[in-house]
């Protein structure tokens, strides 16, 4: 038998289906569309964004899923053991049709080095979020989040900007991957300069491509230029310029350079990913194999003079947050002490959001027709007329995002929200408005999917970051609450040890059945997310609960 190899995959388009409902069918086009060339970063090696982020474990499994989707029946539900089919077992139409467990290891095992010997040895995979869970959109997918973050930071800076308005300002920032390159149209949507280092051309040049990012300086010289001109003529712009941010950024802070806001999204919650100083991107990943321990400490150290560079920034006015890839973590283990003198942008800029259950609320059109996220997004117009700010974000997507792969559309809304939209859109297929079935999911950074206490439940008012129950609670609640797909991984985001991640996708088929399903999952699953923040008291959170009818025993009686 011949092992199967990389291939080019792109999901199946149109109304017709090959497998034999549309839940597994939508499984097996999403799948496929995470390995789009359009929008994985490494599909040959089955590397969908962040570091090494698979969709599947190997091109054997990948070939074996595709084929048990295409035969699942609609009592069945497949097993997916970090990216391998394990098995097919008998359930229910309610049940899932996939379960997937992505990366977990035994606590005390929980570490890069041990958890690469296993992948080594091929027993497991790293998930990452929505790579091994099979609701990967794209860069848009981030863009969504990074928009509401900037707009957050631009009302916390003032001097006249409100929320939404960073005209006049320039950010600072690295890395422009999957996840990364989200931040220059984030910038530039919220009206001001982005300065972003990435040290692998071809990374500059997939951005540029997509019209995530304006132009490419040939030089530091040139960017610091193009960004102090567009600032003073408070004019939208983002530059990118070639080069290691743990030496470019330590330069800018020399030159003074007019820096108002400082992040980073290099791949630094993989030590094997972040390339250390002095090494070429063309050797990257011989030298990580070749001795792992060493480039581990080459990429810390480096780290730390990133972050040192970072808190340089800080010292000087800026405003200045970790974006959520464990920078400071891997600065503080390489022995620079003030790597947590700023903070995450979950506790400076998300919380309030995650205690109204809101969150990344994602679809994708299964049919690939543009025209049908179209129609959702004037449904979406349509439903919530009183929230400008989405319908900012709504307009300027159809407007400024380019798709990869299948036509998609995020926009963050909240508890009672997400299941209006949900059964809104079941009601547009049903009418045949919309030509083919739709993907609604998100992504495990999420109100009530994760415990990560460098990121999502960082700071947590009741010092309960690091319980990783809640999402587990949050998996077994989809599951039984009718969702097409649901998944537990581990280290995604900020990487092995660090955290605990749920996710779910479920399909809007037009059916009685997905509608049922739908109000269910997309009620409860945010819900999840407003218990955990009630519980960990949260005011806000308790009264969002109180609102839509969450009970609270605790609260009670
Ligand atoms: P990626 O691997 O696709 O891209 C990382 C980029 O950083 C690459 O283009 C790489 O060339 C570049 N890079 C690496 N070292 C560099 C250096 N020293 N100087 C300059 N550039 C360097 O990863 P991604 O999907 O873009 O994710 C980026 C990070 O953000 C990851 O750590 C990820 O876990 C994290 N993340 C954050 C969020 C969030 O919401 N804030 C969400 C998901 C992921």
């Amino acid at each position: 038998m011949t092992v199967p190899g990389p291939r080019p995959v792109r999901a199946a388009r149109g109304a017709e289906r090959t497998a034999k409902s549309w839940q597994t069918e939508a499984a097996l086009r999403m799948l496929h569309n995470n390995l789009d060339p359009e929008v994985a970063e490494h599909p040959d090696e089955l590397v969908v964004y962040g570091g090494t982020g698979r969709a599947a474990r190997d091109w054997a499994s990948f070939e074996r899923i595709t084929a048990s989707l295409r035969s699942l029946e609609d009592d069945e539900t497949l097993l997916v053991q970090s990216g391998r089919p394990v098995g097919v077992l008998r359930t229910h139409e309610w049940a899932p049709r996939v379960l997937i467990a992505n990366a977990n290891l035994v606590p005390d095992w929980a570490d890069w080095e041990e958890f690469r010997r296993l992948e080594a040895l091929g027993l497991t995979m790293y998930g990452q979020m929505t790579a091994g869970s099979w609701i990967y959109i794209g860069t848009q997918g981030i863009l969504q989040g990074t928009y509401e973050t900037f707009a957050a930071v631009a009302a916390k800076l003032g001097g006249g900007n409100g929320p939404g308005d960073l005209a006049g300002t320039i950010t600072l920032t690295a890395g422009l991957g999957g996840m990364g390159g989200a931040q220059p149209l984030a910038v530039t949507m919220n009206g001001g300069v982005a300065l972003v280092v990435e040290v692998d051309p071809s990374r500059i040049e997939r951005r540029l491509a997509t019209r995530y990012l304006d132009v490419r300086a040939a030089d530091l010289d040139e960017a610091l230029r193009l960004a102090v001109e567009a600032r003073d003529a408070r004019r939208p712009l983002s530059v990118g310029v070639l080069g290691n941010a743990a030496e470019v950024l330590p330069e800018l802070l020399r030159r003074g350079a007019p820096v108002d806001v400082v992040t980073d999204q290099t791949s630094a919650h993989d030590p094997l990913a972040y390339l250390p100083v002095g090494v070429d991107v063309a050797d990257r990943r011989s030298l990580a194999a070749a001795d792992p321990a060493a480039f581990t400490d080459r990429a810390r150290e480096s780290m730390a003079a990133h972050v040192a560079a970072m808190v340089g920034f800080m010292d000087a006015g800026a405003e200045v947050f970790d974006y959520g890839n464990s920078i400071r973590g891997e600065a503080r283990t390489a022995g620079y002490a003030r790597a947590f003198d700023f903070p995450g942008f979950v506790p400076a800029y998300i919380r309030p959001l995650f205690c109204e259950g809101r969150g990344p609320f994602r679809w994708a059109a299964l049919s690939g027709d543009p025209a049908d996220i179209a129609r959702t997004d004037r449904a979406v117009l349509d439903l919530f007329p009183d929230d400008e700010p989405l319908a900012r974000w709504i307009r300027a997507a159809g407007e400024k995002v380019a798709f990869q792969g299948l036509p998609a559309r995020i926009c963050w809304l909240g508890q009672g929200d997400r299941a209006a939209a949900g059964l809104r859109f079941n009601e547009l297929v049903a009418a045949g408005e919309i030509s083919a079935p739709l993907a609604i999911g998100r992504d495990h950074l999420d109100t009530g999917s994760v415990a990560s206490p460098y990121r999502e439940t960082e700071a947590m008012r009741d010092g309960s970051d690091a319980i990783a129950d809640w999402p587990l609670l949050n998996a077994l609640v989809n599951t039984a609450s009718g969702a097409t797909w649901v998944s537990v991984h581990h280290g995604g985001g900020v990487g092995i040890g660090r955290s605990v991640h749920a996710g779910q996708v479920s399909v809007a088929d037009g059916t009685e059945l997905a509608a049922a399903k739908l109000e269910r999952v997309l009620t409860n699953d945010p819900g999840t997310g407003v218990l955990r923040h009630a519980d960990a008291g949260y005011p806000e959170a308790e009264a969002v609960a109180a609102r839509h009818g969450l009970r609270v025993p605790m609260s009670e009686g």
